[in-house]
């Protein structure tokens, strides 16, 4: 038997079924599954290559999947021209009709269904107001900078009220305080019309700060969907744990359950699947570490002490690399703010005691 949900809610705002693209022998997509909730902000994050783009054109009817399926709000759309399906979209360059008014190149979608001009105009000002440009209408696109300009692609996506947004790559043709203010702008407008939105981007700050949850691609295949702090705080593989912010990964041998020896010292960890005799790798970040300034860190576990060898000015933190006693050589990058920098005497030469969060090292086998 079929049963068919009578509640909307239940029903995802897009399905993507074993979707797989070939590019003649190329595999761009590998069987991707994936489900997203009405109103998420979901970000397709990863390298340049992995298929981000390819994926959205698919969802979009602009690039035909080799097998599987694309279902939005219950309805298959595998095989719809883009047309039929319900979506806006925005692209990395501004896309606006050069020689259309910008009043005109937001009323574009509007005019092809055929509303009448009152409506039309309207909605244009609403729009235009919902994006904070209320008087640039009678401007060209020429006339207004990048941001305003994706500003002016962002409204024209919306105008038809479409229940997704697709944003390729949105931000990245801007300078870095446009695309911050940016950033934050569509964060709030997706959440106040609560539209489910599709972001790609190849920089994890964009995905972290703006997702609800992130996909994290490579080599046409998702290597984890979690939140920005799940797949920050608990990555899936080593490859997330490497694309999102520093890392360090050090060599080390299963000594005892969720114990480690990297060079002659033994670190803990919280228990996971590892043999005694295992080689892996121990993944942990700059910022996992405990300082003397708060209290003293020869007592506590995973206590070690090494020589600062480097010290990168980052404005608000440091990143020193240590050459760690015990390690053999192994250097470890170590997170340090601006006042700890200071009142611990972090410069090259001098030696730091630390200790590391059992809890936060990641181990992955060799
Ligand atoms: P980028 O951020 O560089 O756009 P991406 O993750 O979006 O990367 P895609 O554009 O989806 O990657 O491309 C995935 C792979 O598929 C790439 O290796 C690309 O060269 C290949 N590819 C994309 N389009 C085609 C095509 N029309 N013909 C052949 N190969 C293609």
């Amino acid at each position: 038997t079929t049963s068919v949900s009578s509640d909307s809610a239940d029903v995802d705002a897009l399905r993507i079924e074993g979707i797989h693209k070939a590019f003649g022998s190329f595999v761009a997509l590998k069987s991707i599954d994936l489900a997203i909730h009405p109103g998420e902000l979901v970000c397709f994050l990863g390298p340049s290559g992995c298929g981000k783009t390819t994926l959205l054109r698919i969802i979009a009817g602009l690039e035909s999947q080799t097998a599987g399926r694309v279902i939005q709000n219950g309805r298959d759309v595998s095989n719809a021209p883009p047309a039929a399906r319900d979506y806006g979209i925005v692209f990395q360059s501004y896309a606006l009709f050069p020689n259309l008014t910008i009043k005109d190149n937001v009323a574009y979608g509007l005019v092809n269904r055929r509303r009448d001009r009152a409506a039309i105009d309207a909605r244009v000002a609403e729009l235009l107001t919902l994006v904070g440009l209320p008087t640039e209408g009678p401007k060209y696109p020429g006339q207004l900078s990048g941001g305003q300009q994706q500003r002016i692609a962002l409204a024209r996506a919306l105008a038809t009220a479409p229940s997704l947004l697709l944003l390729d790559e949105p931000l990245s043709a801007l300078d870095a305080k446009e695309r911050d203010r940016l950033r934050g702008e569509i964060r709030q407008l997706q959440r106040r019309l609560k539209v489910t939105t599709i972001m790609v981007t190849h920089d994890q700050e964009e995905a972290l700060s703006m997702a609800d949850r992130v996909v994290v691609m490579n080599h046409g295949a998702i290597e984890q969907i979690g939140t920005p702090l799940e797949v920050y705080e608990r990555p899936a593989t080593p490859f997330v744990a490497d694309f999102l912010g520093k890392v360090n990964v050090l060599k080390a041998t299963c000594v005892g359950s969720g114990r480690y020896r990297v060079g002659s010292r033994e670190i803990a960890t919280g228990a996971n699947g590892m043999a005694t005799g295992d080689a892996v790798r121990l993944y942990l970040r700059p910022e996992d570490r405990i300082l003397a300034d708060s209290g003293p860190v020869e007592t506590m576990p995973n206590a070690l002490s090494g020589i600062v060898r480097n010290v990168d000015f980052l404005g608000t933190y440091c990143l020193a690399s240590l050459d760690v006693d015990g390690f053999d050589g192994q250097r470890m990058l170590v997170y340090f703010s601006l006042n700890q920098t200071l009142e611990l005497g972090v410069r090259e030469g001098a030696r730091v005691a630390f200790a590391l969060r059992p809890e936060r090292v990641r181990v992955f086998a060799a």
